[in-house]
């Protein structure tokens, strides 16, 4: 049986519309692609499942368009915390709340706190995580969580609600932050860093992760796993994330696919293409 993938974490509905830098990114390599042609490629690798990861109201409402159009593609909708001072007003906060409710809506994110960049100010970024948390747990989704360099504060806030489910998306953290995630029935998620970083540490907890609770993910069009480095980052090439954590771990291919497949379809509640 062909092997089967989830890209638990994308942006691959960008690469239409003009609204972010991410869709600049998606063209950095000079390469000639289209939604059509990078979505043929992952299918043909055997990703046959993406989720399309909204970032600001306007790019959620892009990634809902986006899946409608095409097959084995699921939305997220999200605000991302460098995005969260232009989202803290009621209006704007109702409009994207109305797209919880469209097709292949599955989840809410990517929201969380980023103190690395610090584009928002923490006040904001807070009260749009809360916001998202909150219409999470209304519509019975889970969250596709963004924390960098901000565990701190992000614990109070999490543990704050009860029943939050959802992924530490793209998780370099540290080994207290895993376990603390872990306890609250977090899915990790992991992408090319673990092919490319220097840090032991970090392998470490690549190897730590339970694989009930490991979910691959590529970020494109950013992250692109080695020997692909200086290519754009496509949702194919999360067979080479794979492929270096089954190697890493001790696990067969096929193994870590079909666990990491069925989390993925566990959490989002996917069981078709
Ligand atoms: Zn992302």
């Amino acid at each position: 049986m062909a092997l089967e993938f989830f890209d638990t974490h994308c942006h691959v509905h960008e690469i239409t519309a003009d609204l972010t830098p991410v869709h600049d990114k998606w063209f950095a390599d000079k390469a000639e692609r289209s939604a059509e042609s990078v979505l043929e490629a992952a299918r043909g690798a055997g990703v046959t499942r993406m989720l399309a990861i909204g970032t600001t109201l306007a790019d959620s409402k892009l990634a809902v368009q986006f899946v409608g159009a095409h097959e084995g593609v699921w939305a997220s909708i999200g605000i991302h915390p460098h995005e969260a001072k232009d989202h803290v007003q009621a209006e704007v906060q109702a409009e994207f709340a109305a797209l919880i409710t469209q097709p292949k809506v599955v989840a809410v994110g990517e929201c969380g706190l980023d103190y690395f960049y610090g584009l928002s100010p923490k006040a904001d970024q807070e009260a749009v995580l809360r916001f998202q948390i909150e219409l999470a747990l209304t519509h019975g989704v889970p969250l596709s969580f963004h924390v960098r360099e901000a565990f701190e504060d992000f614990w109070p806030i999490f543990e704050s609600y009860q029943g939050v489910r959802g992924v530490l998306h793209s998780f370099t953290d540290t080994q207290a932050n895993l376990e603390r995630a872990l306890g609250h029935g977090l899915y990790i998620g992991v992408n090319g860093i673990a092919t490319f970083t220097r840090d032991e540490a970090q392998h470490v907890i690549y190897r730590t992760i339970p694989q009930h609770r490991l979910l691959l993910e590529t970020d494109a069009p950013f992250l692109t796993p080695k020997p692909f480095r200086g290519k754009v980052c496509e949702p194919k090439h999360v067979v080479h994330t794979a492929e270096f954590l089954a190697g890493l771990r001790g696990e067969s291919v096929a193994g870590l696919a079909s666990a990491t497949t069925t989390n993925a379809q566990e959490l989002f509640r996917i069981q078709h293409t």
